[in-house]
């Protein structure tokens, strides 16, 4: 078990971090911010945050837990990652970086270097590109 100073000093330091991005570190957004960050950078999907927070005996609604990863999001404390339209995962590792994507396991994985990727199209008149995010789907070998 972690010591009381010690879970004192994660909830400061969670609570500071919060504050440095703008959001009020309310006591639900303390919280699941210790289960998301507790495991170093990770990509996890809202649902399986929301199982972690309660078996951590953090009581919060699913909903809650989609609203304050969006959040987290905005205030750029998270990277949102939409594989498709149904799987949408948030990464703790907000840095530039492209993802494997393990198709019929469901996670994704950090690509070490980056992507060569010529003959962007030019983006529509008055827009400007914002970031490129490369998602390579691949599978064990049979
Ligand atoms: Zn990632």
């Amino acid at each position: 078990m972690e010591s009381a100073t010690h879970a004192a000093g994660v909830v400061d330091r969670m609570a500071a971090q919060l504050r440095h991005a703008g959001l009020r570190p309310t006591r639900q957004r303390v919280e699941l911010g210790r289960v998301l960050y507790a495991h170093g950078h990770r990509h996890i999907s809202a649902e399986d945050l929301h199982a972690e927070a309660e078996s951590a005996g953090v009581r919060v609604s699913l909903a809650t837990v989609y609203n304050t990863l969006h959040q987290f999001t905005e205030a750029g404390l998270l990277r949102e990652v939409a594989i498709d339209g149904t799987r949408t995962y948030f990464d703790t590792n907000v840095s530039d970086h492209h993802h494997f994507f393990v198709e019929g396991e469901g996670h994704l994985i950090d690509m070490q270097q980056g992507v060569g990727i010529g003959n962007i199209p030019e983006p529509p008149e008055g827009m400007e590109v914002v970031a490129v995010e490369v998602v390579v789907r691949v599978r064990r070998k049979r």
